[in-house]
């Protein structure tokens, strides 16, 4: 995927947890040890899912990322491509698009969805439209896709440039796929719908959220190669590769509430690809109606 010398995004910030997350560190490991012996709660576990140990105020500030390594800059073009295109995908329709911000963090940070750690994997919030990618996630993509990095040095001139970029830009612009239903209301009717149907019908009604964000995600890669020719060969397959393989982004659909695990409520892998694939092929978010099934 081609990246270099395109805008970055100004909506692209950087978040320094101070250290003053209550329940955090020793206090932290002792109230997850008791919860471990009250009520057999793994402390591991609560303390990535930041639940139950993350009581009171945290300091989370963030500030515009000035950063210059390789992934803060990668991440300010894809955001600024997926502004581009979205900006002009409302304006076709008559409306206006409103840009996503989008926090780094590392280890942890404070979203107005709740706290939420390295564990939880990328996310989007819709209560402060906001993005939240954590740093290490780079890194953990080009490992489990089995992708080395950018191949600097190698003298392999037909890797350079690729090494999973494409991947990530899906990932990031699936979660601009969840912002953009909240935009355009989807995300409220998906959550209203929920609470007034079973656990099995509102999971099922997740799915058809994510999937459309994988539709939305293809949308955007139609758009953006229309515009910049973005696509280098092998980048689609890399796309798919990742859909079929990351069924397991975090989603907080109710303000105020901890950003919880929900890995079973992305789709499966074939439907994943399917819903992506005709939004690439596409470049038109008509496509993308994976709710008129119904339940
Ligand atoms: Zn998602």
């Amino acid at each position: 995927m081609k990246w270099r010398d395109r805008r970055g995004s100004s909506n692209v910030r950087t978040s320094s947890g101070g250290g003053k997350m209550i329940g955090g560190g020793i206090g932290g490991i002792i109230i997850a040890g008791i919860l471990w012996l009250v009520f057999g709660v793994n402390p591991m576990t609560a303390l990535q899912t930041g639940q139950a140990v993350t009581a009171g105020s945290s300091t989370t500030t963030t500030e515009p990322a000035t950063s210059n390594d390789r992934d803060t800059q990668f991440v300010k073009v894809v955001l600024a491509d997926t502004e581009d295109v979205w900006n002009q995908v409302f304006s076709e329709g008559g409306q206006t698009y409103k840009e996503p911000s989008l926090v780094l963090f590392n280890g942890q940070v404070s979203s107005a969805c709740g706290s939420a750690t390295s564990a939880t994997g990328p996310f989007y919030c819709p209560s402060d439209q906001t993005v939240y990618l954590d740093t290490s996630f780079f890194a953990e993509m080009r490992q489990n896709l089995g992708i080395t990095g950018d191949q600097q040095g190698s003298g392999d001139i037909e890797n350079q440039g690729r090494a999973g970029d494409f991947a990530q830009a899906y990932v990031i612009s699936h979660e601009v796929g969840h912002h953009v239903q909240t935009l355009l209301g989807i995300t409220q009717q998906v959550n209203q719908a929920s609470r007034q149907v079973t656990q099995a019908q509102a999971n099922k009604l997740s799915v058809l959220q994510e999937l459309q964000a994988d539709c939305f995600a293809g949308v955007w890669a139609n758009r953006n190669q229309q515009r910049v020719q973005f696509l280098e060969p092998g980048d689609i397959d890399e796309a798919i590769n990742a859909a079929s393989q990351i069924g397991d982004d975090r989603l907080a659909r109710n303000s105020g509430r901890a950003v919880t695990p929900d890995s079973f409520t992305h789709g499966t892998s074939q439907q994943r690809v399917n819903w992506f694939t005709r939004g690439l092929e596409s470049g038109d978010v008509q496509t993308c109606d994976t709710f008129s099934g119904g339940l």
